[in-house]
């Protein structure tokens, strides 16, 4: 009888591989951007300047969305096309 040729080790069964990972690297959060009243206003030394229109049917204190051809009123829908 012609010896078995040694069948290649399979992984070692029970072994505990490579030590488990540091779960340090959590998956990151993306930061989410703040967006708020500080993106309305512009401050210029002591004075203030806001950087969007705001809504004439709901007044000043309604700032309107600031879009590529338009700016909306999220309030009232107040659709407002920019002039070039
Ligand atoms: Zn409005």
């Amino acid at each position: 009888m012609a010896p078995k040729k040694d069948l290649p080790a399979t992984k070692p069964a029970g072994e505990a591989s490579s030590a488990k990972k540091a779960e340090k690297g959590k998956s990151e959060k993306k930061h989410k951007e703040e967006r708020g009243v500080k993106d309305m206003y512009k401050v210029e030394g002591d004075k203030i300047s806001r950087t969007r229109p705001t809504c004439e049917r709901c007044g000043p204190g309604y700032f309107m969305a600031d879009h590529h051809v338009r700016y909306t009123c999220g309030h009232c829908g107040f659709t407002r096309y920019k002039q070039k």
